[in-house]
């Protein structure tokens, strides 16, 4: 029996209503599009959804005590709640630099995480 559900596409700002057709674990249709990268990013969401992640983690001896990071690209959004538990718990020391590399292998995705801004040393 096959099963389908909406997904509106964000690779562009017209935010075309896709429909996938599903077969068990297997999409067997996808309508709506109005271009070709509507078809990989409905293949991408149904078989390894990926997400950018943004947040703040702790800094010892800024000027400010919490550093906005991202990741550098999306990681898989199975391993969000992981993600999450490793920034509570993470640390780093100013100063640092805009775009520096906090975790190069973040949650062990081969994915970096990165400063957002600029923190200097306390004085
Ligand atoms: S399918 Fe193409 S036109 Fe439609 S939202 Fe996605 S990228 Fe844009």
């Amino acid at each position: 029996m096959s099963l389908t559900r909406k997904l509106t596409c964000i690779s562009c700002p017209v935010g075309c209503t896709l429909t996938l057709t599903l077969d068990g674990k297997e999409l067997t249709n996808i309508s709506g599009n109005q271009c070709p990268r509507g078809l990989n990013y409905a293949k991408d969401e149904f078989y390894n959804p990926k997400r950018m992640l943004t947040s703040t983690i702790r800094i010892e001896d800024g000027v400010i005590q919490q550093l906005p990071v991202r990741t550098q690209e999306p990681i898989p959004k199975e391993k969000i709640p992981l993600a999450m538990k490793i920034l509570k718990d993470l640390t780093t020391r100013a100063p640092v630099n805009l775009g520096e590399i906090i975790d190069a292998d973040f949650a062990d995705t081969k994915v970096a995480l990165i400063a957002t801004r600029s923190v200097k040393k306390k004085s």
